[in-house]
């Protein structure tokens, strides 16, 4: 996973060091032709003789279009509205549960994920942007913050903070996956991890509680959730599950696709989760994990189940939940929610207690999970529970020399009250600002002429209806604070 050192380079990678090298520099000789010699040709042809092939297709490119790159996507206004609710609505729940938000850097060295997601993950080996720094280090953007998070708890000595340490993040991740409805290659998630202190089922079913209660508070649409136990690694447990499994496997290997195949070596567990139709009637007569969890693992699973009984939490047992990340153990969650197609799940989530230790930290108990947040916008979204809120809520339109002093004045004002006001650059004749102003969605559009101003008596036209009203300005700050 390391990178090669100077010294025991091959040929073919400083060949490749070297073309990497000239493809750079052509491509500043390009932006610097095209910033600051092709300008003053403006207007006259392409020149007819190119200075070399490789040149030209740089020039060429770089005056393309630049597109966002596949996989990734702008999130404009108005849409940005929900995604900052979304994002209240998790700060306030996580808050009132006690979490306080861990920001990690989205870069972390290539060696943390797979040691902590496992290399024979797809996501490490298949879906990682990974690259070589400077310093010749191997250095990935995140594809999930679990493991940011583990190494920032055993960075900064935080098993000595009161247990357990309750954090929770916002942000981008990024997977080279196939890009599809609900699948990107840079996607936001929501997250939370409980680090340290004890494994009591409890904290289970607290962490998946808050996530519903989160699902709750949005109104997500047709939310359900499953639960499983995968036990833990031991020949009394999951480790003889999985010989088992195995051995189940191959008996039954000729009927199975190419990629449960390939599992069947890299991962058995994750046959389970197959969603070919046709591989389920072989799936449904696998042996199944809950007869082969251990006892501890057993009661631990009983005890999750009742916990969230008590806290009126509804959910559905799937015994072929197994997540594709390595390092969950016993409890394993997914949570689906409506209208999202075949990538319907929201969110994931699984107890985790040898991972800290694994990254070189003390034994830690760990749970916690990832909300897929573009799905959970996508399935809001498809469910209409988007309020539109106005995009303003006072167009200011002015006109004529001494109404624009007065207009900034009342701007300042009004925006210090928590207003949204937009104020046009230059006067505007009244049509077409009212024109502008519903266009901009606005509530209300405040009329300030210069006869409005030298009588101090201001008109404000409510836009959903047409209605107008006539204030002094204290009366139209205050009936604006009362009404907006
Ligand atoms: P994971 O980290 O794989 O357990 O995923 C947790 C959640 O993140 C999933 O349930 C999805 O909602 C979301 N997710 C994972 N991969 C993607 C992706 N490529 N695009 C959008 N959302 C994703």
């Amino acid at each position: 996973m390391l990178a090669a050192t100077s010294s025991t380079r091959t040929s073919t990678e400083q060949n490749r060091l070297v073309a990497n090298d000239r493809k750079r520099a052509l491509f500043r000789l390009s932006f610097f032709l095209r910033a600051f010699i092709l300008p003053s040709e403006a207007g006259t042809a392409e020149p007819a003789s190119t200075p070399g092939e490789e040149n030209l297709s740089f020039l060429v490119a770089t005056k393309s279009k630049f597109q966002a790159i596949r996989g990734t996507r702008d999130l404009l206004p108005p849409e940005t509205a929900l995604w900052n609710r979304v994002e209240g609505t998790a700060r306030e729940v996580f808050g009132a549960f006690g979490f306080g938000e861990i920001r990690p850097p989205i870069l972390e060295p290539t060696e943390l994920f797979a040691r902590a997601v496992g290399g024979e993950t797809d996501i490490v080996s298949k879906e990682m942007y990974s690259f070589e720094d400077r310093d010749e280090s191997s250095t990935s953007l995140r594809p999930e913050a679990t493991a940011s998070v583990c190494r920032a708890y055993i960075e900064h000595q935080m098993q000595q903070l009161p247990l357990p340490v309750k954090l929770y993040y916002i942000g981008p991740m990024f997977r080279r996956e196939r890009p599809q409805k609900g699948r990107y290659r840079q996607f936001f998630q929501i997250g939370a991890e409980v680090l340290g202190g004890t494994d009591a089922p409890a904290i289970d079913a607290e962490v998946i509680e808050m996530v519903m209660t989160f699902f709750d508070r949005l109104q997500l649409p047709g939310v359900q959730l499953e639960i499983n136990s995968i036990g833990h690694n031991a020949d009394n447990c999951r480790r003889g599950y999985v010989a088992q499994l195995t051995s189940a496997l191959e008996k039954v290997k000729d009927k199975l696709g190419t990629d449960s195949q390939r599992r069947i070596e890299t991962n058995p567990l994750r046959v389970l989760d197959s969603k070919l139709e046709r591989e389920q009637p072989i799936i449904q007569n696998l042996p199944r994990i809950a007869d082969h969890l251990c006892d501890e693992c057993k009661a631990h699973y009983a005890a999750v189940k009742r916990q969230l009984e008590m806290r009126g939490v509804l959910y559905r047992e799937n015994w072929q939940l197994v997540r594709g990340l390595d390092y969950y153990m016993r409890t394993t969650f997914e949570i689906t929610a409506a209208g999202l197609g075949s990538q319907n799940a929201v969110c994931g989530g699984g107890r985790y207690d040898s991972l800290v230790e694994l990254l070189g930290g003390p034994p830690t108990k760990g749970i916690g999970f990832a909300i897929g947040e573009d799905r959970l916008i996508l399935s809001l979204q498809g469910a209409g529970k988007v309020t539109t809120v106005a995009a303003r809520d006072v167009y200011i339109a002015w006109m004529g020399e001494h109404a624009q002093s007065t207009a900034i004045r009342a701007a300042k004002s009004l925006r210090a009250a928590g207003i949204s006001v937009e104020l046009p650059p230059v006067g505007q004749k009244f049509g077409k600002a009212l024109e502008r102003a519903s266009k901009l969605n606005s509530r209300y559009a405040l009329i300030l002429g210069d006869n409005e101003v030298a009588e101090g008596s201001w008109t404000l036209k409510t836009l959903a209806d047409g209605s107008q009203q006539k204030f002094s300005e204290p009366e139209l700050l205050d009936f604006l604070k009362r009404s907006l």
